[in-house]
């Protein structure tokens, strides 16, 4: 039976220092634990095919047309630079849509690579679930992101600290395209040949601007900014913000210790390796910055300016990072507190009830929902209160717009550790369902609740 994909390879036209073809791994025993089904139809792909791939699934065998490939790439991890590359990863092939759309079908777990250093290759069952559910529930929320199409079993162990039963899962992005892929080609003399390639692939309008690598660089900012600002409005923390960790195309990538914030402290960290708070909640839009400067050195080259002039054109480029991530964020915490065209002094409104929230210690989700639907919150906020109600006067239906902002329900992580720690996956696909409709109330109790106190999870660990 045909699955419907529709593979081409066009990574491979790339030089060949960019990839390695892969082999595949076989496991010992495929089988799917779940798929799917919404975002298969979504990719004109067959449900009922797709159900009887568990071999191709796996790495097992080979979906045809496929040419699996290990993209190579480098990073800067925790501020220091390493080579890398996809050490526990392969890249199947583009999915190509009728309507032109290319989509990297990738499978992650499915053994050693060329880049695999002292790795194995493989991924432990429940972080690849967890990668599933919260990659699945931020798409639900409208943040761009990388996709889950399925989580497959191996039926092998991978050992860790504990043995833990092995699995692969499917991811789908628009491209797989690193701020490390650039890092990494500057330095093997190849960047030019990436970046006409990232620009076909991402921003085809600008393909044949003069002045097209610079622009390049701005809509890349751009879209970092608008997903960081995006990030910081629902309280998610990404946890591992290093530069392979952060795409060209402006998805979310790499769900390892990511977590959402359940009360409202800016300094949260939920990483077990994150020692310093590098990747703390506070910290994101700045880190944001920093690894757009190291792409902006990347592209420095292909300027067409003396090197002076190219570091000028690279620091403006930042300073438009900041520029776009303030407004980006004004708009989106505008909008949670009911403002559609936010005015400068908004910000003050904004910082304020976000300092009330902070020294109170409410549940960041909770207390905006509960402004949305206008129930009551605590009366430590009656005079900020006041002061909003005048405020939003004068605004076209405010509790509307924050309904649509403000989530009711989000990946909290004591319910999450619980999905993906469970025998079976009865939960797992419960919680999975509820966080589809994020905007909705209509939710038992269980999913809305910010943990116990004795529920509470304080640290997520990489998962590999
Ligand atoms: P991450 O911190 O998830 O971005 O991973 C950093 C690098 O380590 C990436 O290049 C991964 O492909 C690689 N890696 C992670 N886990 C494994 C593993 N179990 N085996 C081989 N490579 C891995
Ligand atoms: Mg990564
Ligand atoms: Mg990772």
């Amino acid at each position: 039976m045909d699955t419907n994909f529709n593979f081409d390879n066009s990574y491979r036209q790339l030089p060949a220092d960019f990839y390695d073809l892969a082999e595949l791994n076989p496991v010992s025993a495929p089988a799917i634990l779940i798929l799917n089904d919404k975002l298969a139809d979504r990719l004109n792909l067959s449900v009922e095919a797709l159900t009887d791939s568990a071999d191709e699934l796996a790495g097992n065998k080979k979906f045809p047309h496929s040419e699996p490939l290990a993209q190579a790439y480098a990073g800067h991890q925790f501020g220091h630079f390493t080579m890398l590359g996809d050490g526990r990863a392969v890249l199947l092939g583009e999915h190509l849509m009728p309507d032109g759309s290319r989509y990297d079908i990738q499978l992650k777990g499915s053994g050693r690579t060329a880049f695999s250093r002292m790795g194995d290759g493989r991924a432990p069952l429940a972080p690849m679930l967890r990668e599933y559910l919260i990659s699945e529930a931020m798409h639900a929320l409208g943040i761009p992101t990388t996709r889950s199409l399925a989580v497959t079993a191996t039926g092998d162990t991978v050992r860790r600290e504990t043995a833990q039963p092995g699995a692969v899962l499917t991811r789908v992005a628009s491209s797989h395209i690193r701020v490390g892929t650039f890092e990494y080609a500057v330095r093997q003399g190849i960047v030019k040949e990436l970046a006409d390639y990232a620009i076909n692939r991402h921003y085809p309008e600008l393909a044949t601007s003069s002045t097209k690598y610079i622009d390049f660089l701005y809509a890349v900012i751009d879209r970092q900014a608008a997903l960081i600002a995006q990030w910081q409005s629902i309280g998610f923390i990404h946890g591992v913000m290093n530069t392979d960790n952060m795409t060209i195309s402006g998805e979310t990538i790499d769900y390892g210790p990511c977590a959402f914030m359940d009360s409202f402290d800016r300094a949260t960290v939920f990483s077990s390796i994150d020692r310093q708070g590098r990747y703390a909640y506070y910290n994101q839009p700045g880190i944001g910055q920093w690894n757009l400067a190291r792409f902006a050195e990347s592209l420095i080259p292909l300027f067409g300016q003396q090197t002076d002039e190219a570091i000028e054109t690279a620091k403006e480029a930042l300073t438009y990072y900041e520029t776009q991530f303030d407004q980006y964020w004004l708009n989106a915490m505008a909008a949670k507190i009911g403002i559609r065209t936010p005015q400068p002094e908004d910000r003050d409104l904004i910082g304020e009830l976000l300092s009330i929230m902070e020294d109170l210690e409410l549940d960041f989700t909770r207390t905006f929902r509960q402004l949305s639907l206008q129930q009551p919150v605590d009366s430590a906020l009656d005079d900020w209160k006041v002061r909003w109600q005048k405020r939003i006067t004068t605004e076209e239906a405010p509790f509307e717009l924050m309904k649509q902002v403000n989530p009711a329900i989000i990946p909290r992580n004591h319910l999450v550790e619980k999905a993906v720690n469970s025998s079976d996956l009865t939960f797992f696909k419960e919680l999975l369902t509820q966080l589809e409709e994020p905007f909705s109330d209509d939710h038992p109790d269980l999913y809305l609740s910010p943990p116990k106190e004795t529920e509470q999870v304080f640290q997520t660990y990489c998962g590999t």
